[in-house]
């Protein structure tokens, strides 16, 4: 397989009152073309941010970024706006992304119309065909943004990130905010248009349970850093870091005895503000021994292609 992205020991740090805030410390990983690596965590762990820096909409504060084969890490405004064409993104959240002042087709062609592509007809044209492509019918070509369902709307995100026809899309949370039954219309689509276009997709999310099938890999971040990474297979099958742990235990499952199971998250996300040198789980850990507190955990791969940052990762699962 091609890699399309490479990210190494990427940092982003931005200054407060109260010091730095580590949104992203030292994460690093390569996604090949075609696949998709989900990154996962609470709000305020950095998934966002760093699918931000990916794209170059945010400066970052150390570390490198090669995207075919072409470190991106420095280039100029000038060129990050031309690889914008090759890299994009899907928001959250369709009813705030959107201009409602515009109407669906005008939404659509802006991208085209910022990069100068088609004269007006081919525009249209061009138009009818994202909107085909997303499962959008022409007849909302005309329609305004607070006329249509949650879903329509995020079709709406889709065919705006495919218009340039990029190769890469980061999908930011692209179905949390809509209905579970269209989440999973919204879901189809995506892998389909992966599929057909052989996209490349970096999809963030605070919910395990949406990236299951879609994932190649997935990267569960905690509070800026990575926790655990591997194939999406293997970390429900084989989850090894308590937070990983803790986020599944989490999913609700049908249980037709009746029986709880226990919720191993405790507590809330400490700061990241100007974090001590040691585990960043440490307060919602229920594993954590002295050695926790005594320095941060480094990044180790325990099985082929499964890395934890855990100190105590061989004795909590008996590798
Ligand atoms: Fe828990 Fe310690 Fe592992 Fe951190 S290093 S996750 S505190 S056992």
């Amino acid at each position: 397989m091609a890699e399309l992205l490479k990210v190494e020991h990427l940092k982003k740090y931005f200054a407060t009152p109260a010091g730095q805030l580590h949104a992203v410390d030292d994460v690093s990983f390569v996604i090949n073309k075609g696949e998709t690596l989900g990154v996962v965590g609470e709000s305020g762990c950095g998934k966002s941010t760093l699918g931000r820096v990916v794209l170059k909409l945010l400066d970052l504060t150390d570390g490198r970024i090669v995207f075919e084969d072409r470190d991106i890490t420095s280039i100029s405004e000038k060129d990050s706006i031309a690889l914008r064409k090759e890299m994009q993104i899907i928001f959250q959240d369709p009813y705030s992304s959107l201009n409602p002042r515009l109407c669906v087709s005008e939404l659509i062609g802006d991208p085209l119309i910022v990069y100068k592509m088609y004269n007006k007809d081919g525009r249209q044209k061009r138009v009818y065909e994202l909107m085909d492509l997303v499962g959008l019918a022409r007849r909302f070509a005309f329609s305004y943004p607070h006329e249509l369902d949650g879903g329509r709307r995020q079709r709406i995100g889709v065919a705006r990130a495919l218009a340039l026809s990029p190769k890469f899309i980061v999908c930011d949370e692209p179905v949390s905010a809509l209905d579970v039954s269209i989440q999973a219309q919204i879901l189809n689509l995506l892998q389909d248009l992966q599929a057909q276009q052989n996209l490349t997709y970096i999809f963030v999310t605070h919910d395990l349970s949406v990236v299951k099938h879609i994932s190649t890999d997935i990267l569960v971040m905690y509070l800026g850093v990575m926790a655990e990474k591997c194939e999406s297979k293997e970390l429900f099958r084989k989850p090894y870091h308590p937070y990983t742990k803790g986020l599944l235990s989490a999913i609700p499952v049908p249980n037709i005895d009746h029986v709880k199971r226990p919720v191993e998250l405790l507590g809330e996300l400490t700061s990241p503000i100007e974090p001590k040198d040691e585990c960043r789980f440490l307060a919602r850990c229920k594993y954590a021994t002295d050695v926790c507190r005594q320095g941060a955990p480094t990044y180790q791969e325990v099985e082929p292609n499964h890395f934890v940052t855990c100190h105590n990762v061989r004795e909590i699962n008996n590798l």
